[in-house]
């Protein structure tokens, strides 16, 4: 039995988002992750997804998948794979009832979950695995330690060095150490994301000072703070504030009703009933007695903040008497979103208070330093930067090189790219595909094809033109119909259509005479007059939509 260890990466290299990576032995598959990504210019979709083939080719080599922790880019994508895969997937609880509750959204058949406490071991596949806790911006964030016949592999999962956390749940660095030291680190795959950011991250427990102080600061005004919806003890600190500063709570959104729901049930948030308001107390209470906790601070359309921003939410109208606080930081890609609804609600008079002018916020991404120090913890003898985009990835190695790791140990790797560790060390393979799945917001496929059109029909309008041929007679049955759309002003528009009509109908009354009936090389010759002329009048490129019928 061949005992070396392949590592095909199926996302996240290269890109913030769908993160995915099969590690295989003996021809079974352990799936490490399984994210998507929020497209931001992409036409009616809403989700960037691996190109699953290869993993549905080889579907019944799946023994498992791992998910590191409960954000989109580590789960996103189970729904779509798991409608046509089922294997246990494995986390801590927080992030198995994370991942149950979006394939009940989805309505996919819930596969066998396994809840994993801090440093369990499991044998998953061939795999010898143990799970350590890492701190991030949400909680239960499981790295995984492979024992292979190739040595340990460790995945970092998303982390943090954060010295006080909310939760008192530090990133297990010492047994990461003790690991190195006793058995030794062959491979470290670790996240990339906050590689070009030096020193380290602010503590999570530094931010509640400041939140706190905001809140005493407003006293008198409604404030509504836009958070993530999986930021649990962000969630807590705000929740602490509201308490200490004498408010009641309103969760808004049903990602945060339903985050806040599950993480209050597995004893992760400390809220009481009392002091939480339902929607319809909300309406009633003195609004300075208030705090609202919603989504929508990255700008999310349907989010209740963006809703808000627009006066299109049901309960909450903005007004002077409101304070906004943003406690995040826009996502690269959201910033002109945000900014919209920064500029949208001052108008409507609240105040604006973001992670700009306060630490209200912090990330869940280790920073050099922190990096460094799983550097020095892990000591590996191979090195594979994971989860950032291509310079993410750079900077990762850097830190690497700097304490002294060769470069020959250290593999660059990007989206598609297999790779074989054996005994010689790490090989890049053969590749798999680097392409990209895009759905809607209903799970259906979208073909870059759609794409293209949705993108020409947004930039550029259309413009039809149907033309009735009588083969008999070999003469046109009846004047062309034309038709546009986002092509022109509409006062421009109809004269110019008149004049293509003129123009096919000269063009078509000589191919006709001429004994052309068929139908594909009618089309041919309507568009291509079509086509000059909305180049030589307009210089645009609509979409041009020739029918042709023949009776
Ligand atoms: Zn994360
Ligand atoms: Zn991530």
């Amino acid at each position: 039995m061949n005992s070396s260890v392949r590592i095909t990466f199926l996302g996240g290299l290269g890109e913030i988002g769908r993160n995915c990576a099969a590690i295989e032995l003996e021809g079974r598959i352990v799936l490490l992750d399984c994210g998507q990504l929020f497209p931001y210019e992409h036409p009616g979709v809403d989700s960037i997804l691996p190109d699953f083939q290869w993993l549905l080719d080889r579907h019944d080599d799946i023994e498992a998948c791992i998910v590191s922790h409960s954000h989109e880019d580590h789960m996103g994508g189970l729904p779509h794979l798991f409608r046509h895969v089922s294997a246990p997937i494995y986390g801590s609880p927080f992030t198995v009832a994370m991942v149950k509750a979006k394939l009940e959204s989805h309505e996919v058949k819930i596969p066998s979950l396994v809840s994993i406490e801090d440093n369990e071991n499991y044998k998953i596949g061939p795999f010898e695995c143990e799970f350590l806790p890492v701190t991030h911006s949400t909680p239960g964030g499981l790295m995984t330690v492979f024992r292979t016949p190739q040595g340990v592999i460790l995945h970092s999962s998303d982390f943090k060095l954060d010295p006080s956390p909310v939760d008192g749940r530090l990133t297990d660095l010492s047994r990461v150490s003790e690991i190195s030291e006793k058995e030794g680190i062959r491979l470290l795959l670790a996240d990339s994301t906050n590689s070009e950011s030096t020193g380290v991250s602010l503590s999570e427990s530094e931010i509640g000072p400041v939140l706190e102080n905001v809140f005493v600061e407003n006293e008198g005004r409604r404030i509504i703070v836009g958070t993530f919806s999986s930021h649990i003890h962000r969630i807590q600190q705000i929740a602490d504030a509201a308490v200490r500063t004498d408010r009641k709570l309103a969760i808004l959104g049903p990602s945060m009703i339903r985050n806040v729901a599950l993480a209050r049930e597995l004893g992760l948030l400390r809220i009481s009933d009392g002091i939480l308001l339902t929607e319809k107390e909300l309406k009633s209470s003195k609004s300075d007695k208030v705090c609202i906790i919603c989504t929508g601070s990255q700008a999310e359309p349907r989010a209740a903040i963006s809703m808000m921003s627009t006066g299109s939410h049901p309960v909450v109208q903005i007004g002077p008497n409101d304070t906004v606080i943003f406690s995040s930081s826009p996502i690269p890609g959201n910033e002109a979103s945000i900014f919209r609804i920064h500029n949208n609600l001052a108008r409507l008079g609240a105040q604006i208070v973001h992670s700009g002018k306060l630490k209200i916020h912090t990330t869940g991404h280790g920073k050099a330093g922190e990096l460094l120090a799983l550097h020095e913890a892990s000591d590996p003898e191979l090195f594979i930067p994971v989860h950032g985009e291509y310079t993410h990835l750079l900077g990762h190695e850097e830190i690497a090189l700097g304490r002294g790791m060769r470069q020959s140990k250290i593999l660059r790797c990007v989206d598609g790219d297999s790779v074989c560790l054996d005994e010689d060390g790490l090989h890049l393979e053969k590749r798999v595909s680097d392409d990209y799945l895009m759905v809607d917001s209903r799970g259906v496929e979208v073909s870059k094809e759609l794409l293209k059109e949705r993108v020409s029909l947004s930039n550029e309008g259309f413009i039809l033109v149907r033309v009735i041929v009588e083969e008999k007679k070999r003469r046109l049955l009846e004047r062309p119909f034309a038709a546009t759309l986002g092509w022109i002003e509409a006062e421009q528009a109809d004269r110019c259509l008149n004049e293509i009509i003129e123009e096919i109908i000269r063009v078509l009354d000589g191919a006709l005479l001429d004994g052309e009936f068929d139908k594909k090389e009618l089309t041919r010759l309507v568009r291509r007059t079509m086509g000059k002329f909305v180049d030589l009048n307009t210089g645009r490129r609509p979409v041009l939509v020739p029918l042709v019928e023949i009776n």
